[in-house]
């Protein structure tokens, strides 16, 4: 590369992920031909439009492109139709809105500091300022989902729209709850499935297929695909759908990135994927007992997923900012996060999410993700004391260098 400051950025990035220990719940390392089809000449192309009714001409070997990645989307997740175009996971959630609502229609979905995303409602989100979101929450004693009192806003509210799924919710979802709620006040389902999309597909988690009017997602998280956004619905929406998607919100399709979900579906259908997934709830309910044994209080008691959300306020007296920082002072990557009735802003916040999905990808089992636990508790419990903080840190790497 000739462009010296972009390649030694890019350098440097390679090894912070290979010497970093990543436990960004929403990151994972993608394969090395999902990474060649990201990179591959299908970047010059141009073909808006769908496979088959392109804008553009010369559009034949994209088509096939496409094709084969809606065709093994629907595979994968057993859906009527895909539209594997929007760029990102906000923009799946826009096209669907776009599809079904008009501004100032009202949405119930899982408000930001209970577990849910921006484009759930958020007021500083194109979700919050176009549409009327309002929010449900979580159970203060279970702070799990309440699917009662989910009824009974949605009884009191009659949304158009109900949205389930979430950014930091460590335990099943319910969508068949979700379902009868929408039957009952006449209201459309979307599942915003972004995080567990991977566990789905190998069959580790209730689909929302056969509940949900649509189903959207990033491809990035545990699905270990490229970043971009999908959309799956029934084949009644299909055509209002795309019209949204392409010309409604976007324009050219990213065509590298179409071929790189291909692949990612390709990887998600093999068997060695579900082995994967498996791997990745083991690793995080290892994470789990560790912390839980050395005294950390963690959101909901512990997790059903790839995710565990962890008070650190009420464990150790330090904020999620605090605790983000001092894992990365030892190697450790991971994100503040607002935990359900949290008193600190979210710039703060009480505590983390810690999730398995990356260092599953690369190798690591109950011994690494128990070690992983133990350092936590470490550097959590010694936050001053510099001598442990380079030891875990001299540690770490060693562990990274093996894999
Ligand atoms: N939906 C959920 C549940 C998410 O967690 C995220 C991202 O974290 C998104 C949507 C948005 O995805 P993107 O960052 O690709 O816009």
């Amino acid at each position: 590369m000739k462009d010296l400051e972009i390649k030694q950025a890019i350098e440097q990035e390679q090894k912070r992920q290979k010497h970093n220990i990543e436990l960004i719940a929403s990151e994972n390392f993608v394969s090395d031909d999902v990474l060649e089809a990201t990179g591959s000449i299908l970047t010059n192309k141009y073909a808006e439009g769908y496979p088959g009714k392109r804008y553009y001409g010369g559009c034949v070997n994209v088509d096939v492109v496409e094709d084969i990645a809606r065709k093994r989307l629907c595979e994968i997740y057993g859906c009527e139709h895909a539209n594997v175009q929007p760029h990102s996971g906000s923009q799946a959630n826009m096209g669907v809105y776009q599809a079904i609502l008009k501004p100032h229609d009202r949405v119930l979905g899982m408000s930001l500091d209970a577990g849910g995303h921006l484009t759930h409602g958020h007021k500083m989100s194109f979700s919050g300022q176009t549409y009327d979101f309002f929010g449900y929450g979580v159970d203060p004693e279970t702070e799990m989902i309440d699917y009662d009192e989910v009824l009974c806003l949605a009884r009191y509210l009659k949304p158009k729209l109900i949205v389930a799924g979430a950014s930091a919710y460590s335990r099943e979802i319910r969508f068949d709850k979700f379902r009868e709620i929408a039957n009952e006040v006449g209201a459309y389902l979307m599942v915003d499935m972004a995080h567990i999309a991977g566990l789905v597909a190998a069959g580790l988690h209730m689909s929302p297929i056969p509940y949900a009017d649509f189903v959207t997602s990033t491809t990035h998280k545990t699905l270990r695909g490229p970043r971009g956004g999908i959309i799956l619905c029934k084949k009644e929406f299909a055509e209002v759908l795309d019209k949204k998607v392409f010309p409604g919100i976007q324009g050219g399709p990213l065509m590298h990135v179409i071929a790189a979900k291909a692949v990612c579906f390709y990887e998600a259908l093999q068997p060695e994927f579900v082995e994967y997934q498996k791997q990745v709830i083991k690793n995080a309910k290892e994470l789990e007992n560790t912390l839980r044994a050395e005294g950390f209080r963690l959101v909901s008691g512990g997790t059903d997923n790839h995710m565990v959300l962890v008070d650190t306020k009420a464990s150790v007296g330090l904020t999620g900012k605090k605790v983000e920082q001092l894992l990365d002072s030892v190697g450790i990557t991971c994100n503040k996060n607002s935990i359900p009735f949290d008193t600190e802003s979210p710039y703060y916040t009480s505590g983390i999410r810690l999730g398995s999905p990356a260092m599953t990808t690369k190798g690591y089992k109950e011994k690494e993700f128990h070690q992983i636990g133990m350092w936590i508790s470490e550097v959590l419990h010694h936050p001053e004391d510099v001598e442990r903080l380079n030891k875990v840190k001299k540690e770490v790497r060693e562990l990274t260098d093996q894999f």
